[in-house]
């Protein structure tokens, strides 16, 4: 069976290669936003919806336009795959997926994506090669089993470069150890298992997340120095007027830098934390049954924000998933209005109590069972996972 999967490199081009990689990221973003605004005009004057391929028809046309022509210096299969990124907004807006497409903005993250052609994109030694910019410096870690399909180039608000190749390959089935586990996915922790074993965020994490809030209090506090006033926005709410344009202010440009910077450190700890506990988990288990939390739902209960957020379950959860796949184990969500915390895990007793967060430790009235609270959650949702749940006397 074949399965795509990514493979990310830092790479390190030379002041040329930049160069061309800024012309493309400015080519692909004003190609997206030329023919969102085009399809826009026709849909209004002529009630149509442009295909793709009228777009890709187009493009060409439009290179010969004089005015255009800076256009023909660009990777022309990077114009074509943005034509494509913006009929996928398109039809993911009609689908009731996403809502109506944005024009892209110089701020946004800055990433163009090129098709390979009969090798146009390949790894040489530690060198990967881009179509129209050449042999580009790169740290490669793991290579490629399979057919590389495209790659897609990356600059960070931070100034570092990516590429992440999308490879064809053989899915090479890795074995579990056949364990079962609930995990709830915590507050105070990372999560606690129905095993009894509870995984801390790392203090580093949380170190770097304190000096985040810091950088972006001071951040604020700099615009915010820098208002005048407010006037009326044309949409009708309130804009504020600067002493100076932001781009020309020097210290808060340096200080946005500073937040991006620290800010990449979170993810980045996140991230290798996420990739180690998934792999460890799918690899032990052959069920892993977790709680299909609403995330978003519970975002807008402030007092949880933070600490949903920063574990950052969703990604957390589809990174599980894809590992799970790999290695044959389940993965199985257990709906988010199962009162998980609540009820004892030994004998089905309901205690109201334990809804407040702060109770960490309990013990059941009914059977006099002492539980840690986010052990006993994860032994629920193991057990409502596996059907069992509303039976009394589980495990004896
Ligand atoms: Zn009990």
């Amino acid at each position: 069976m074949l399965i795509h999967r990514g493979y990310r490199y830092r790479i390190y081009p030379n002041s040329q290669q930049a160069i061309l990689f800024a012309m493309f990221f400015g080519c692909c973003r004003f190609v997206y936003n030329y023919f969102l605004a085009l399809r826009q005009k026709v849909y209004a004057s002529e009630r149509r919806n442009m295909s793709q391929y009228e777009c890709m028809r187009l493009v060409t046309e439009l290179k010969r336009d004089k005015d255009h022509l800076w256009l023909t210096g660009c990777d022309s299969m990077a114009l074509q795959e943005a034509i494509k990124d913006l009929n996928k907004a398109f039809v993911n807006f009609f689908e009731k997926r996403a809502g109506y497409p944005r024009f892209h903005k110089k701020h946004y993250a800055q990433s163009y994506r090129t098709r390979n052609q009969g090798h146009s994109v390949r790894i040489e030694g530690n060198y990967v090669i881009i179509p129209k910019v050449g042999a580009v410096k790169a740290r490669i870690s793991r290579l490629p089993q399979g057919r590389i399909l495209n790659a897609t180039i990356t600059r960070t608000a931070t100034g570092k470069y990516f590429v992440s190749l999308c490879v064809e390959e053989e899915l090479v089935p890795k074995p579990n150890n056949g364990g079962v586990v609930g995990i709830d996915l915590g507050i105070s922790d990372f999560y606690a298992d129905s095993n009894g074993h509870s995984v801390p965020n790392p203090r580093a994490l949380r170190l770097h997340e304190k000096k985040l809030r810091r950088e972006q209090r001071r951040l604020s506090r700099m615009i915010e120095s820098n208002i005048t006033g407010y006037c009326k926005g044309p949409k009708g709410g309130r804009v504020p007027v600067y002493k100076k344009p932001l781009s020309e202010c020097q210290n808060i440009q340096k200080q946005r830098l500073k937040v991006a910077l620290v800010h990449e450190k979170v993810v980045n700890i996140r991230t290798d934390m996420q990739h180690k506990i998934s792999t460890r988990l799918v690899s032990e288990n052959q069920v892993i049954a977790v709680e299909s939390l609403n995330v978003r739902g519970m975002v807008r209960n402030h007092k949880l924000a933070k600490a949903i957020s920063d574990v950052s379950w969703g990604r957390f959860l589809s990174t599980l998933e894809y590992k799970a796949f790999e290695h044959g184990s389940d993965v199985l969500k257990v709906d988010t209005f199962f009162p998980s915390s609540q009820l004892c895990s030994e004998c089905g007793y309901q205690n109201a109590k334990v809804k407040n967060l702060g109770v960490r430790k309990w013990v059941c009235p009914k059977c006099g069972a002492v539980h840690d609270r986010d052990v006993n959650a994860a032994k629920n949702i193991l057990s409502k996972a596996l059907g069992t749940v509303g039976h009394t006397g589980t495990g004896h």
